[in-house]
């Protein structure tokens, strides 16, 4: 058979290619001929779902992020079109820290020196002289400032300053006066706490001052334990407000610092093995700075487009879909997932299959490097994660397509499940790295430019789709997805191995 793919060929005709893997897997004769199923697959649709998720974040003040409207309207869209396909949806909930600045802070010295310090942007655009806290409270106070256990100079190494660490620290300390304090030894959260606990009315942290710890301290106080303001300052700017007794500032936040509750949707096919679950992933949040449809609302219309195809199709294997939250604040909805499953149902996964961000603008064909050939960052994934890889490798090679690999670093969803020991893999198209000369000469594009220029930003939209990459990863998607759903020989060790491991490990 001979495969050509020509511009807006689409995923009909990727899905030819499909003959050959599923030949190479052999499926049963008395199987469906799972070809027909991925061929019904259209570029068309695909866009149509993303269009959807573009309308929810247009709708939504343009954002998808966890813990706001658009994500909970997106969720609701996934739920709905995965319940229509025939499948069992399971909505999962979890709480995690909201956090996001509403205007820019303000730092200003009253006096002895009236002097007005530059802000880090709440769009992130630079950084300033001084910038706000992750998790800060909000307020705008005026009040002396109270040098709280500062070594200035600065000691000979990192971490020489416990300023702020011990609530000692605080003896003899003004309740209303703003704590200024110095970076080293404990949490910025510990140091931020111990002030509100002794009455400050805002707490001001300057870097250190060592070599690589002199830069505006940009931090964060880990989740949402402080009701005061917190910034951060160069190691400059804290050794000018700390010289001169009797300094007054004014320092003001405005932020939304919370615990909210959001959702993973997960997807039970109603067919196959119970025993053997192969389950596929794409989180479905975006970052609150943008609408997130290539990062990663095309990891999310891919799947969902294979699964609403695969509804209605008995499988050997039973097939589970996975749409996760709260990505972007650090894999906390596949996190959440993976700790909540039982040795048992941790045991029935067979393999987890990751997308996020299938459709760069000037992308990479990446898969996820599951054996170590590349022989960077990383070490190889658990066993079975290699056949992942060679999978989706004969799917492009069908194809005559290139493809590279990309580190299994856990910088995605595969992360937690990757840890438990559950076989894993998955495609990606390149985020804020750099295309090479060697991939612009296999995938077009520009070499030396971003593989997406819009990555966590709000130009992240409909027109941030690379349709070809786009159609390309669908197919291997549903490609991967009919062969492992039929599969009687999935990858990974098979489930007494994994129990013999857990139990010698435990003794
Ligand atoms: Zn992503």
């Amino acid at each position: 058979m001979r495969i050509t793919l020509h511009r807006g060929a689409g995923i009909a005709t990727a899905a030819v290619a499909l003959v050959l893997p599923l030949a190479l897997a052999g499926p049963a004769s008395a199987d469906p001929d799972p070809t027909q199923l991925t061929k019904t697959i259209s570029a068309p649709a695909l866009k149509q779902r993303l269009q959807k998720l573009q309308q929810i974040a247009d709708a939504n003040g343009g954002t998808r992020a966890a813990g706001t409207s658009g994500h909970d309207a997106s969720r609701d869209y996934v739920a709905g079109e995965l319940k229509k396909a025939g499948y069992k949806v399971t909505i999962q909930p979890f709480e995690f820290p909201f956090f996001t600045e509403n205007t820019n802070a303000l730092l200003q010295q009253i006096s002895p020196e009236p002097k007005v310090y530059t802000p880090t942007p709440i769009d992130g655009s630079s950084v300033g002289e001084f910038a706000t806290m992750t998790y800060s409270g909000s307020g705008d106070v005026t009040a002396p400032l109270q040098n709280v256990d500062l070594m200035i100079p600065p000691g000979p190494t990192p971490s020489s300053s416990t300023s702020g660490c011990e609530a000692s620290d605080f003896a003899g300390f003004t309740p209303g006066n703003i704590a200024l304090l110095q970076r080293g030894t404990c949490a910025f959260q510990a140091k931020a706490e111990n002030a509100q606990a002794a009455g400050a009315a805002g707490a001001i942290i300057l870097n250190e001052g060592q070599e690589g710890r002199t830069e505006t301290l940009q931090g964060t106080l880990g989740g949402p334990t402080v009701t005061i303001p917190v910034v951060g300052v160069s190691f400059a700017v804290g050794e000018e407000l700390a010289s001169p007794a009797g300094t007054v500032v004014r320092l003001k936040t405005d932020t939304t610092s919370e615990l909210r509750t959001t959702h993973n949707v997960i997807a039970d096919s109603k067919w196959g093995d119970a025993n053997k679950v192969v389950q596929l992933g794409a989180h479905l949040d975006s970052v609150l700075a943008g609408p997130g449809i290539n990062d990663n609302g095309s990891g999310s219309a891919a799947i969902l487009e294979v699964a609403s195809k695969l509804g209605k199709i008995p499988t050997r294997n039973k097939l589970r879909f996975s749409f996760w939250s709260a990505e972007e604040l650090g894999l906390l909805g596949s996190e959440h997932y993976v700790a909540s499953l039982s040795p048992e149902e941790r045991a029935k996964i067979k393999l987890y299959l990751n997308f996020d961000m299938v459709a760069s603008p000037n992308y990479a064909l990446k898969i996820y490097d599951g054996d170590d050939s590349d022989a960077t960052g990383a070490p190889a994934g658990p066993a079975g994660s290699d056949e992942i890889e060679k999978l989706f490798e004969k799917y492009f090679d069908a194809l005559r397509q290139g493809h590279v690999g990309t580190d299994f670093d856990g910088r995605s969803d595969y992360g937690p499940f990757m840890d438990t020991g559950i076989a894993s893999g998955g495609l990606f198209t390149g985020a804020e790295g750099v295309k090479t000369p060697e991939e612009q000469a296999m995938f077009g594009g520009t070499a030396g430019q971003a593989y997406d220029a819009c990555y966590h930003q709000a130009c992240d939209t409909i027109a941030n789709i690379n349709d070809k990459a786009l159609a390309l990863n669908t197919g291997a998607i549903a490609t991967a997805a009919v062969v492992y759903a039929f599969s009687r020989d999935l990858p990974g060790p098979d489930t007494r191995a994994t129990t013999a491991a857990r139990n010698a490990t435990q003794r």
